[in-house]
């Protein structure tokens, strides 16, 4: 029995031309080789399965190739390119860093990079993976990097250059490989059924290489197991029944539901799809992928971004021919809409419905409103000069009767709204003063309004505060009128004293009774003393002691 080789491995390109999808990166590495300009150290970027490491043992090949071709091909035929061939060259070594990527494993490799070859002239040494490199293996590796042996070319591969680090990168020739286009996946495929012996509707490989997102080796394997799934004829039914994919049938007759305002048809369809167990988001972006597929059939100059094969495309022109183009405006809007809000929703199913029923209602009001009838909104490109236009939003759909039982409100995705978080600010940071910078502050602004207020000034100088709590200050006022106008005028040194001292500072204006025994300054031991001190401090009760003939003296 003859043993099955992959095809991905039977079927691995041996020369430049060869390699798929990556024309201009092959084109410039043969220039390169033709010229003479070889680089110690190269770096090949891009996503997996285009063909890094195969354009890296490629061009091991044609460097050490005796007598390369005028278009700078491997001749396939030399000793080295047999070694090569036959896996047994010594010239190439390679590394998968995903696997080896300890200082021990570099340290071997730059062991043997100090040997130079016996058979070709360079060892080229390919390290696959190089991000998943440990940091230290990195350091080890940087030195040979720096100074390699003239033999040495390094090709370092990797999916994610984002993680290489610059000391790297920047000694590296660095290549961005590309996803391969479908078109070019599709050809290739062909190309190996029919020597394979196998045939395949062109609908059928353009599934499979829909399904390899761009990776050749995926859609070899894809194309390998569809392969053992439907035997030497591959139909499209069979590909789509084995990769679970959603067949264009459903969104060919589910646009048609909606053209002919059928919701019905609709849900039907729909429900259809759940029970084949597809995912409702996937079949909502899977909507939205076919209106713009339909959209980009309806210009010449666009139609060549329909990825699709030719029976599919021929289908996709004829429904193109049935939708208004302020249909499918309208159309992407309400799926786009939907896809957004699908993981907000805490009934998905409904939500998507209710995008189901509103698209069967597109356009029927126009068709009531006949009087009123409206250019279909062209979408203008925008040009240097003139503003882009929006293109004109139609009305949006009437909301048609519903059904019993459903109440609109719960058809309407719960978004749920968290509470708005208030950045409260941190209250700044308590500041702890004691009486001696109490007074100090107190003074420097008494003295700095001396000027302006010298009357408050100087009343603010009379006393000194004292500290009678945390953060409370105590100021002696001589009458209940002067309490009041303390209070009016105090608002700028409570400032002052917040700014300086504390955010929280308090200062309490306390009427001073007259008190002989409160007065330090002036101790009114007497009745003598009491009667000048109040006579003094008010005219109108020496009056009246005058008056009333009171003289005590
Ligand atoms: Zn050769």
């Amino acid at each position: 029995m003859e043993q099955f080789v992959v095809s991905a491995i039977k079927y691995r390109p041996l020369s430049f031309a060869s390699v798929v999808g990556q024309s201009t990166i092959g084109a410039t590495l043969k220039n390169a080789i033709q010229r003479g300009h070889l680089s110690h150290a190269y770096l090949f970027c891009g996503p997996r399965g285009v063909g890094k490491t195969t354009c890296a043992r490629i061009f091991a090949k044609t460097i050490n190739c005796l007598n390369p071709d005028s278009n700078m091909e491997a001749c396939g035929e030399c000793e080295s390119c047999r070694s090569f061939s036959e896996n047994r060259s010594y010239c190439i070594h390679e590394l998968d860093a995903a696997s080896n990527n300890s200082v021990d494993d570099i340290r071997s490799l730059v062991e043997q990079v100090r040997v130079p070859p016996q058979i070709g002239k360079y060892s080229v040494y390919i390290i696959d993976e190089v991000h998943m490199l440990s940091t230290s293996a990195f350091n080890a590796f940087l030195k040979t990097l720096e100074e390699p042996p003239s033999y040495a070319i390094f090709i370092l591969a990797t999916t994610e250059k984002h993680k290489i680090i610059p000391t790297i990168l920047s000694r590296c020739q660095i290549y961005d490989f590309s996803r391969i286009g479908i078109e070019d996946i599709v050809s290739h495929l062909k190309d190996i059924a029919d020597r394979e012996g196998v045939t395949c509707e062109p609908d059928a490989l353009n599934i499979i290489a829909r399904k390899a997102d761009g990776a050749m080796r995926d859609a070899l394997s894809v194309f390998d197991r569809v392969v053992s799934f439907c035997g030497s004829n591959v139909t499209y039914s069979a590909v789509i029944d084995d990769l679970n994919v959603l067949d264009y049938e459903y969104y060919f007759r589910l646009t048609d539901a909606l053209l002919a305002h059928d919701y019905v048809e609709a849900y039907v369809i729909f429900d259809e799809i759940q029970r084949k167990g597809f995912d409702a988001l996937h079949f909502v972006s899977g909507l939205s992928s076919h209106f713009r597929d339909i959209l980009v059939c309806k210009d010449v100059k666009t139609i060549s971004l329909l990825e699709v094969g030719q029976v599919i495309a021929e289908r996709y022109k004829q429904q193109s021919a049935a939708c208004p183009v302020d249909f499918l405006f309208e159309a992407l809007n309400i799926t786009c809409k939907c896809e957004m809000d699908y993981r907000l929703s805490a009934n998905p199913r409904l939500l998507v419905e209710l995008a189901l029923f509103t698209l069967s209602y597109i356009g029927t009001e126009k068709k009531n409103d006949s009087s009123e009838h409206s250019e279909p909104a062209a979408v203008k490109p925008a040009t240097g000069t003139e503003h882009a236009v929006p293109p004109k939003k139609t009305e949006p759909a009437p909301i048609p009767e519903l059904p019993k039982g459903i109440s609109l409100k719960n058809m309407i995705p719960e978004i749920k709204t968290e509470p708005e978080t208030v950045e409260i600010p941190e209250p700044s940071e308590e500041k702890t003063f004691d009486e001696e910078q109490l007074v100090r502050e107190w003074k420097d602004y008494a003295e700095k309004i001396k000027t302006k207020f010298p009357r408050l000034s100087s009343r603010l100088l009379e006393h000194t505060p004292k500290l009678v709590s945390e953060n409370i200050v105590q100021y002696p006022i001589v009458g209940e009128q002067y309490k009041e106008q303390m209070e009016k005028r105090s608002d700028e040194l409570l400032a002052h004293l917040k700014k300086t001292l504390s955010p929280s500072i308090e200062v309490k204006w306390v009427v001073q009774e007259i008190n002989a025994g409160d007065s330090d300054k002036t101790r009114l031991y007497t009745q003598k003393d009491k009667i000048n001190y109040i006579t003094s401090a008010n005219s109108v009760i020496d009056g009246i002691i005058k008056d009333l003939d009171l003289d005590y003296r």
